[in-house]
């Protein structure tokens, strides 16, 4: 770390002090008091692809029922399921199970503190195990989400488009991240992008890094970060099958755990690859109705092109997932991918096609 570093660094803890935001997981700066590792465990599963102000009440009731890892541990998987209803995204659910009772039965309840042994424990990813390092351990850990992706870009002017920048914006970053205070400093910057260095009009005027900002000085706060305009993110495609009975229920499935959308119910597809052509694989023998356009879907990195088919199906045929009738989706946690599955379907269903 230069000097110029040192004392941008010394410039955002002071602002932090000040300004830090008061969250349920959160010990005030300065207090001498450490973080509770279960509460920021905790806050940072709930916190993922989830807003700050719907994760609060949840947290709270959480550590009200469950005020201990080991408790969390104890507690029956359908409670803590039904607890976490409307959070969505029901594979963190279920690996926060896992994670506490690993937690408990193999490290006699109290997390590890490196990235790397975090790392080994269900349901935390690289993002999650920097925040417990940092935040609940004070190590030397580099926090990286689109916050502080935002503002390292601004602040050093870096114009390589998202996501490919990433690794240039982490090591920018490393070099910002003090040996003195590291978990706080991590809070800060994650403010910072939050409150301060938003996507949208930024607030430069107040702002503690100002004066070294070079998007500041150049007036391209608006433009940067850039990102990779869609179209030239790659395409996969697959064919999805709405399958329905006679009764009107229709069969959804669970992705597997590992890769896009994990563990989250889809209507069933075919593997989703990079070709030209939607390659075509039902899963059952059926009249199969072919339905026009398609549904697109954007992740950070590639473009998904789903062609939908549909077919009344006998409902003792052999395939893998759940019937659930259509009026029942709203009381299952569908990723949006399977929401504009379901409004395709519904709206061609309505203009004339028959199955
Ligand atoms: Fe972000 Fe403006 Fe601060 Fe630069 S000066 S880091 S653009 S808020």
């Amino acid at each position: 770390m230069t000097a110029q570093h040192g004392a941008e660094a010394t410039d955002l803890l002071a602002w932090y002090d000040r300004h830090a935001r008061d969250l349920p997981w959160r010990v005030p700066p300065r207090s001498n008091a450490r973080p509770d590792p279960y509460r920021i465990w905790l806050s940072e599963v709930m916190l993922q692809q989830t807003t700050v102000a719907a994760v609060k009440a949840y947290f709270l009731r959480f550590t009200d029922l469950w005020p201990e890892v080991a408790d969390l541990a104890a507690a029956q998987d359908d409670r803590v399921m039904a607890e976490w209803a409307g959070l969505g995204y029901y594979a963190r659910a279920r690996n926060l199970l896992k994670c506490a009772r690993v937690v408990t039965q193999d490290h006699g309840g109290a997390f590890p503190q490196s990235e790397a042994a975090l790392l080994t424990l269900p349901g935390i990813g690289p993002y999650t195990a920097a925040a417990i390092s940092a935040i609940a351990f004070d190590q030397r850990a580099v926090v990286m989400d689109g916050n502080v992706e935002r503002v390292m870009a601004r602040l050093f002017d870096v114009h390589a488009p998202l996501p490919a920048a990433k690794p240039v914006l982490k090591a920018r970053a490393e070099d910002l991240t003090p040996q003195h205070r590291p978990g706080d400093y991590a809070q800060a910057v994650m403010d910072l992008g939050a409150t301060v260095c938003t996507p949208r009009s930024p607030k430069c005027g107040i702002c503690p890094w100002q004066e070294n900002c070079r998007a500041f000085a150049q007036g391209l706060t608006d433009v940067l970060p850039r990102r990779t305009s869609k179209s030239e993110r790659p395409v996969r495609r697959a064919t999805a099958y709405w399958m329905v009975r006679k009764d009107g229920a229709v069969l959804l499935r669970r992705r597997p755990e590992s890769g896009l959308l994990g563990g989250m119910m889809e209507v069933p597809s075919g593997p989703w690859e990079e070709i030209g052509e939607f390659r075509d694989t039902p899963p059952v023998t059926a009249d199969w109705v072919d339905f026009p356009g398609l549904v697109e879907h954007g992740f950070t990195h590639l473009r998904l092109e789903l062609k939908l088919k549909a077919a009344r199906v006998d409902g003792r045929v052999k395939a893998d997932g759940v019937w659930i009738a259509v009026a029942d989706f709203d009381n299952h946690a569908l990723p949006t991918l399977t929401r504009k599955v379901v409004r395709h379907v519904l709206a061609h269903l309505g203009r004339g096609i028959k199955l």
